[in-house]
């Protein structure tokens, strides 16, 4: 089959790779549709060096064999990460912390392929009438409802998100629908339109000092809770000025550097932070299907042009095999 390979050092695209092999439980899928996510293109910038196999774990596709026969010829979404099954993570439904975790895609054989073979018990149909390209936003958008699992957002809540990429779209749309008062915080005029019907837009030069620090903010311009999606130092740096006391920070996007933080602040002010990753699928799904949220479209490419793919400029680009 034709497949996206990652060697330990680079991508290389195969036509000759053997179909996947079910293990016991394993539902095999031929994929549809697969999106590139951020995490991909760290891949190919050495964030998992250990990991040889196919790349990507975003997708959507159909169920050709499954243990579950009700399943087959269903169009599915699945949960990337794989837990061992008998840790305490894994017996107390924390399966995305489980310390043996496989997750799609980073270290073990993803979606960028005809063909995938996965647990199917982390598999969710695709309700009728949803497309493939719009169900494959599921996993990403998931993650951004997990910020509503773990923090209480009220209505009336002064809420911003910082950043206007793809994460940050997903998430102000989730948050808006809890009626908080919303804040986009971005850099790009042109991206920031997006968000106009829906939230209150503002450049973030209008926080910055002419030295590049962050100005001096009054409790009124500051936030209940912030949430960044900007996985930049300087994100989180204003994501922490512009929380107000007794008020929560929710780092959302993955920064892999580290970063000097002035702790005090965090006692001081009552200050909660909270990490947030992987989500609940079934609440995106519904989102997607009921069109509450909306994306511009994917730019799809043929696998061979997986490079093409991987440097495109658009929303989102992916692969099309059909
Ligand atoms: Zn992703
Ligand atoms: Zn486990």
């Amino acid at each position: 089959m034709k497949a996206l390979y990652f060697d330990g050092k680079k991508a290389v695209y195969k036509e000759d790779l053997p179909l996947p092999q079910r293990r016991p439980g394993d539902s095999l899928i031929k994929v549809v549709v697969a999106d590139i996510c951020s995490t991909d293109k760290e891949i190919l910038k050495g964030y998992r060096p250990d990991f040889k196999g196919v790349m990507g774990h975003e997708f959507c596709g159909i169920v050709e064999e499954s243990p579950d026969p009700a399943l087959v010829g269903k169009l599915v979404v699945g949960e990337i990460n794989e837990g061992c099954g008998d840790c305490l993570y894994c017996r107390t439904g924390r399966e995305k912390h489980c310390l043996l975790r496989q997750t799609l895609g980073m270290s073990r054989d993803g979606c960028f392929a005809e063909y995938l073979a996965m647990p199917t018990r982390l598999l969710h149909v695709v309700p009728e009438g949803l497309s493939p390209e719009k169900a494959v936003f599921t996993e990403p958008l998931a993650a951004a409802f997990e910020i509503t699992e773990q923090v209480k957002i009220e209505p009336g809540m002064d809420v911003c998100v910082v950043g206007d990429g793809r994460l940050s779209l997903m998430i102000a749309q989730v948050l808006a629908l809890t009626g908080a008062k919303l804040t986009v915080i971005g850099r790009h005029p042109e991206k920031l339109d997006m968000y106009k019907t829906f939230a209150r837009t503002v450049l973030e030069t209008e926080y910055r000092t002419e030295s590049g620090g962050v100005k001096d903010l009054t409790a009124d311009e500051c936030f209940d809770v912030v949430v960044d999606a900007t996985g930049s130092r300087s994100g989180i740096e204003l994501s922490m000025a512009l929380v107000r006391k007794m008020g929560t920070i929710v780092l959302k996007s993955t920064y892999a550097g580290k970063t000097e933080l002035d702790l005090s602040l965090i006692p001081v002010g009552e200050i909660s932070i909270v990490g947030s990753r992987c989500g609940p699928f079934e609440p995106a799904l519904r989102l997607l299907s009921e069109g509450k949220v909306q994306f511009p479209p994917v730019e799809l490419y043929e696998l061979a042009d997986w490079e093409k793919a991987f440097a495109s400029a658009a929303f989102k680009a992916g692969f099309s095999f059909e």
